[in-house]
């Protein structure tokens, strides 16, 4: 079953009129939930993104965190699997096109689940290709918007060359990935750039430098060159879905050593273990 407008109902029977400002121009924010034994992970973290997000395109969330929660608990318990991730999609509704915001226009709400499933052991133990790209994104993007054109056209660049993931670069330093965070790791220090305007603040990469900090794993946030990008000896790719994984090859060169590190094992373990807590909790 997936949540539209008030309604449960089958994804087959859900309708959406092509006047819609999310079809027309992309007008909306949305986020992805990872779900574990069917219970949400840093839910209260995602909804307060949501917010940003909302505030970024200046659309009044149509839901309270309760409402958000209740509406959240009802999909994952209308759909089979433990492990699901939960899509959540916010429009700024129906209007005759014009690109100024239309007046006394209800927002369009949309959750749907799919799906979790953990990455495949033989990508962990080999780690995961990467190439780079130019981040020819806008300045916000911070705001998980759903006009993820060029994030498509990214990410396919990186599909097109036999790779998982394109690492973005904007005036010699790296961004983030077309659909991922990214960490680097040298002598023993996990190296992010920090949450600015030019990239997602990833649920995952908070979750990240958390564990880190608790085990006394020597971080530094800060702006991270195109040169310490291609002499890391380990690079790291977050995200909700796909949570820590090693990238091993960077536009078909190996990663340091070639193969997932001490930092990769140390951190995955960490995550492991931190998600089973909060399935109990
Ligand atoms: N950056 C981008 C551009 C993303 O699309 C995502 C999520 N797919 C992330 C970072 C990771 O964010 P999170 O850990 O919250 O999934």
């Amino acid at each position: 079953m997936i949540y539209l407008n008030g309604d449960f109902l089958p994804i087959e029977e859900a309708r959406v009129p092509v006047l819609d400002r999310g079809f027309i121009f992309g007008d909306g924010v949305y986020e992805v939930i990872p779900v574990y034994s069917h219970k949400p992970f840093r839910l209260a973290e995602h909804l307060l993104r949501l917010q940003h997000s909302l505030d970024g395109i200046r659309l009044q969330n149509p839901h309270s965190d309760e409402e958000w929660g209740s509406l959240v608990e009802q999909i994952i318990a209308s759909n089979d699997g433990d492990d699901q991730y939960l899509y959540l999609h916010v429009t700024r509704g129906v209007a005759r096109r014009d690109h100024a915001f239309p007046k006394g226009v209800i927002p369009t709400v949309f959750i749907m689940s799919n799906p979790l499933l953990a990455p495949p052991r033989e990508l962990l133990a080999t780690g995961v290709a990467a190439i780079t790209a130019d981040d020819n994104r806008w300045l916000r993007c911070d705001i998980k918007a759903i006009s993820l054109l060029p994030n498509v056209l990214l990410r396919q660049m990186a599909i097109d060359a036999g790779a998982m993931e394109t690492i973005l670069l904007r005036d010699g330093f790296m961004t983030e990935g077309a659909a991922s965070n990214i960490f680097l790791a040298k002598d023993g220090v996990l190296l992010a750039p920090p949450k600015n305007h030019l990239m997602l603040p990833g649920i995952t990469y908070d979750v990240v430098l958390e564990l880190a900090a608790a085990e006394k794993i020597p971080c530094e946030v800060r702006e991270v060159s195109e040169y310490e990008l291609r002499t890391a000896q380990e690079l790291l790719l977050t995200s909700s879905t796909r949570e820590i994984m090693p990238v091993t090859r960077l536009d078909g060169k190996p990663v340091g050593e070639g193969k997932p590190g001490a930092m990769f094992a140390r951190l995955y373990r960490l995550y492991q273990s931190y998600k089973q807590t909060t399935m109990r909790g």
